[in-house]
């Protein structure tokens, strides 16, 4: 079937395959199927609306308003949501039922949730399991010593961080899967003491890798296999190798720069693969690992049965439009940052934690039989956090979907009463900016207020310090940078904005002989990012055999790229 995407008039496709799966996961009361309607708006508009509910990155100090502990908070003080510490949350000294409202059949369902969130005491941060030492860091489990990570878990000694498992020691780095040591590197998996590395795995002791596999001791490397000693694409003996790294001193930062920009250039003789992703079968997407029956999905590990899925992981099955995290999550659609053996999970946000059939919620843990309702814990049969029976509920949630079908607009985002879809971006707790969606689907102030959508300008304000200094006053090289730094605000030198070195960065920095970034934390992030391809795909020809390819290297780059075929043949 193909559509029209009624809010950005992009065309798009439903599958025979999709309205199965819409008629598969449609709830049922009282032996009624509701069924789900195919979809009026487009796979991206749909993950934006998903993204929209996130907040990972912008975490405030505030105070927990129940035990008036100094906490961090998703939630910018300005705003005046309630949040209660992890301790507060969880304890029987609340509930989260005093907090319930009658269903109002004369106004629009999204509202009334929105209010009830609004008025209802939030968890303040996202965080599971054993945490030690680890304050600052969001969508973060079993964490020891880390500092600013957001979906990260087991891991020990790590900081800046985002999409981390099981790594040690590791600063500065975008999706690094059971990595330790290593520094500045995107899609690096399984490696040991790697800087400035992206798309490697099994490597060790190398800098300035892109796409290598199974390398050790080399520098400045592109499309490599199994080699030891080479630098620059070349093969040298040891001793040439040793002499050669002996004259590099990458704790200085021209230096280091002047290298990260050669494997930048080193780069455009490099052929690309179609796609990055290895174990698949059946499968179409980017950064995809171990997937079966896969369509339009990125970055997932261990997938089957998915559609439009983003940041899956952990044997998650039978999904469709999810984003992140699965963890044996099951038929589940339209929703962000679910997962943990949940399973029938409609249009919500954070349900965790063997959860089943939640429908509009946010904010769940280990919940079953839920509509509209949010921070709720071990709870059963809520609408709008009232509690009703079983045939209460039962009855009642069939005619909430009926008033929202029946108030459903073509235009979708001009009503806000609509069963379907994701809740609409006006009704979430963060302004768009501070959410993920800014990331992927960047607007201007005034283009996201035109829609209605939350824009917020607060910023934590820079902790007093006696000094400040700019990236360029910074003496060049980290063997010159004494512990006064620890005690300097460095300013940005692309946002302006002040940020602080930490006691353990320093420490790190000064073991494995590094420079003191320039940048903020949030303008590395931002830089990691754009080193990866976008979730977008272009149709083209592979370079060598002239094959039609959809990948997600955009003709724009002027980079060569082989189909999996070619790719393998010149390798090897
Ligand atoms: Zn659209
Ligand atoms: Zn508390
Ligand atoms: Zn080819």
């Amino acid at each position: 079937m193909k559509k029209s995407c009624t809010l950005c008039s992009t065309n798009f496709q439903v599958s025979d395959k999709d309205l199965k799966f819409y008629d598969t996961v449609s709830p049922t009361f009282n032996g009624k199927k509701y069924s789900i309607p195919s979809p009026d708006i487009c796979p991206d508009c749909r993950q934006q609306r998903r993204l929209a509910f996130c907040n990972e990155r912008n975490l405030y100090p505030d105070t927990c308003d129940m035990c008036k502990k100094r906490i961090l908070s998703e939630h910018a003080p300005h705003l005046n949501q309630v949040s209660y510490c992890r301790e507060c949350w969880i304890s029987d000294k609340w509930d989260v039922r005093d907090y319930g409202q009658d269903f109002d059949f004369s106004r629009p369902f999204f509202e009334q949730f929105y209010e009830l969130m609004r008025r209802t005491p939030m968890l303040a941060l996202n965080q599971t399991g054993t945490m030690q030492n680890s304050d600052y860091v969001h969508y973060t489990g079993f964490a020891k010593n880390c500092y600013l990570l957001a979906h990260a878990d087991f891991c020990e000694d790590c900081m800046y961080g985002y999409g981390f498992k099981e790594n040690r020691s590791c600063l500065d780095g975008f999706y690094n899967l059971h990595d330790e040591l290593c520094y500045d590197c995107v899609d690096v998996h399984k490696s040991y003491g790697l800087t400035g590395c992206q798309d490697c795995q099994n490597c060790h002791s190398s800098a300035f890798l892109r796409d290598c596999i199974g390398c050790k001791n080399c520098f400045l490397c592109v499309g490599m296999r199994e080699k030891e000693y080479c630098f620059e694409n070349k093969q040298l003996s040891r001793a040439d190798y040793e002499k050669k790294l002996a004259e590099i001193d990458l704790g200085s930062h021209v230096q280091y720069q002047k290298f990260s920009a050669a494997r930048k250039e080193l780069e455009k003789s490099h052929h690309f693969k179609e796609f990055q992703g290895h174990n698949l079968q059946n499968s179409f997407g980017n950064y995809l690992y171990n997937c079966k029956d896969c369509y339009y999905c990125f970055d997932c590990e261990d997938v089957e049965e998915s559609s439009y899925c983003t940041q899956l992981v952990l044997g998650s099955k039978n999904n469709m439009d999810i984003y992140q995290y699965g963890t044996g999550l099951q038929q589940s659609l339209d929703s962000s940052i679910s997962g943990d053996h949940s399973h029938h999970i409609l249009f919500s946000h954070q349900v965790l934690l063997d959860c089943s059939d939640i429908y509009y919620c946010a904010h769940v843990h280990s919940c079953r039989n839920c509509f509209g309702s949010t921070s709720i814990n071990h709870n059963q049969y809520l609408i709008l956090n009232k509690q009703y029976t079983e045939k209460e509920y039962n009855e009642l949630v069939p005619r909430i979907i009926e008033h929202m079908k029946a108030k459903a607009s073509p235009l979708g985002e001009l009503t806000s009463n609509q069963f379907g879809t994701h809740f609409p971006p006006q009704y979430s707790l963060f302004g768009y900016n501070k959410s993920s969606a800014q990331l992927y689907y960047p607007l201007t102030q005034e283009q996201a207020q035109d829609k209605g959508w939350h824009w917020d300008d607060y910023e934590t304000p820079i902790p007093d310090v006696a000094k400040k200094i700019t990236g360029k006053a910074l003496p060049d090289n980290i063997k010159d940078i004494t512990d006064d730094i620890l005690n300097t605000a460095v300013e940005c030198e692309v946002t302006g904005r002040l940020f602080k070195i930490m006691p353990l960065e320093l420490q790190f920095y000064r073991k494995q002989k590094l420079p003191i970034p320039r940048r903020s934390p949030e303008q590395r992030h931002l830089d990691r990012f754009t080193l990866r391809n976008p979730r977008k795909f272009w149709q083209r020809q592979c370079d060598k055999c002239q094959k039609p390819l959809i990948t997600t290297h955009s003709p724009q780059t002027n980079r060569t790229v082989y189909c999996d075929d070619c790719y393998t043949k010149a390798l090897y």
